[in-house]
């Protein structure tokens, strides 16, 4: 079953194409790569899949269901961005767990969530803490931390290490990998990384000015990219 499907999805702003009909379906526990330079519409097609964007044509499903009209917060979605906005007046603890308690969840199921989320990601040594107190790495497991206690049906993640120094990007690319292998979760995940892509995607999708160049397993693309534009950008040998 596909966890996600876009059909035709365009977007303009104003006069200026920035999506033309982009097609695309990932199947349940599958990693997308959104694979592009700076500008090519990545961080726009991952707000429309959230519904922070509205699309100017086309649709996107989750699951079986058309979710164009549906409001972020009813997507059953979670966002990762590169600026984790933690409420820096919270507690670790609170700040993962707030989500579920805007909800409603009784405290109890919320207590035990964030603390296997925290196990998880090895902060639970942190729960006491503010984010003030914390590392860039240990904020941005705390800001995953607070996607994955939602238990989304769909993980969006847009450049989340691109603000962390080489050392510890590779470092939380492994511990992106491991998330995805145990908890068996659907992400679609932008980068303008090469090797973030090829590393952590089951597929990647090359895009261009809009455009999704190619489609395919990380392997493939290498192997074989579609056009000189892929060749070129993935740095393979064709
Ligand atoms: P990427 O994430 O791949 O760097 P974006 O999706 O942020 O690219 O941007 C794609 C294009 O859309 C760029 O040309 C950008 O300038 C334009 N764009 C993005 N957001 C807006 C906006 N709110 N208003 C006008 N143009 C925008
Ligand atoms: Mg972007």
């Amino acid at each position: 079953m596909s966890t996600l499907t876009l059909r035709g999805v365009r977007k303009s702003f104003g006069l200026l194409e920035v999506l033309h009909n982009v097609d695309l379906e990932l199947e349940d526990g599958g990693f997308l790569v959104l694979l592009g330079p700076s500008g090519c519409g990545k961080s726009t097609l991952l707000s429309i899949i959230a519904g922070l964007e509205p699309a100017s044509g086309g649709d996107v499903l989750i699951g079986e269901r058309v979710v164009n009209d549906v409001h972020p917060k009813d997507r059953n979605i979670a966002m990762v961005f590169q600026s984790y906005a933690l409420y820096p007046t919270m507690t670790v603890e609170r700040n993962m767990g707030f989500g579920l308690e805007m909800r409603g969840v009784p405290t109890a199921e919320r207590d035990g969530k964030v603390l296997d989320a925290a196990r998880l990601l090895q902060v639970e040594h942190l729960l006491a803490r503010k984010p003030g107190q914390l590392s860039g790495g240990q904020r941005q497991r705390v800001a995953m931390g607070r996607a994955i206690v939602r238990d989304p049906e769909l993980f969006l993640f847009d450049e989340p290490l691109s603000n962390l120094d080489a050392k510890l990007r590779v470092e939380m690319r492994t511990e992106i990998k491991r998330l995805h292998d145990r908890l068996g979760t659907t992400v679609v995940y932008v980068t303008h990384d090469q090797v973030e892509a090829m590393t952590l995607g089951t597929r990647v999708a090359v895009m261009r000015e809009g455009v999704i160049q190619q489609l395919a397993d990380p392997q493939t693309i290498y192997d074989r990219p579609a056009n000189m534009f892929v060749a070129g950008f993935i740095g393979s040998p064709a």
